[in-house]
């Protein structure tokens, strides 16, 4: 049987990757990875569908169990793939769809060389930056600090094997579609 492939989506926060991922997972057969995480849920996320929220003695106790395929830590907190979710579906021929961030993805690739790597990057920081006061869900010292986070990112993403500009929501995920089912 074909095994499923590990389709990695990164993107700064606000960005909109969880928005295009949401809107692929209704119309592409694959399932989707839900990390783990020690930052606090935000306002209308559920543990066990966005993440799994989880302390920081959980994490590490994660960790050195062996449980996670990779975890980073991120503007201070862990974030984690699940080791078992993620080779089960696939070894069942599943795809399975992950947001993790740039280190995260360059450790999938060396995992899963076949892995199909996509980065959704914002038009430009300037727009990143009013798109997260939009949102409202961070502080501004917060937002400041995503942004550095995304300049650095945004440097990096040459091992990927497509960036997608989110210039406009139902055109960007179009692209990723069809780069997707072009792949898989
Ligand atoms: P946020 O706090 O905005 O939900 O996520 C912060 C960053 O962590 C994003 O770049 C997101 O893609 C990344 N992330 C989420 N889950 C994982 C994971 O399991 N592993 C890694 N390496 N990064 C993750």
């Amino acid at each position: 049987m074909k095994k499923g492939k590990f389709i990695v989506i990164s993107g700064p926060s606000g960005v909109g990757k969880g928005t295009i991922c949401n809107m692929l997972f209704n119309e592409l057969d694959a399932c989707y990875s839900v990390s783990s995480t020690t930052r606090a849920p935000r306002e209308g996320e559920v543990d066990g569908v966005n993440y799994f929220f989880i302390t920081k003695e959980e994490f590490e106790e994660k960790i050195k169990n062996g449980e996670f395929l990779e975890y980073n830590i991120y503007n201070d907190n862990y974030y984690g793939t699940g080791k078992k979710f993620v080779m089960d579906k696939m070894n069942e021929g599943i795809n399975v769809f992950s947001e993790i961030d740039v280190n995260g993805a360059r450790n999938i690739k060396k995992i899963f060389p076949d892995a199909l790597l996509i980065y959704i990057a914002p038009p430009s920081v300037e727009e990143l930056k009013l798109r997260l006061i939009g949102r409202g869900t961070e502080d501004i010292d917060t937002i400041n600090k995503r942004l550095k986070i995304a300049e650095e990112e945004l440097k990096q993403v040459d091992f990927y094997d497509y960036v997608v500009v989110n210039d406009e929501i139902e055109r960007a995920k179009n692209e990723v579609k069809e780069i997707i089912l072009k792949e898989i």
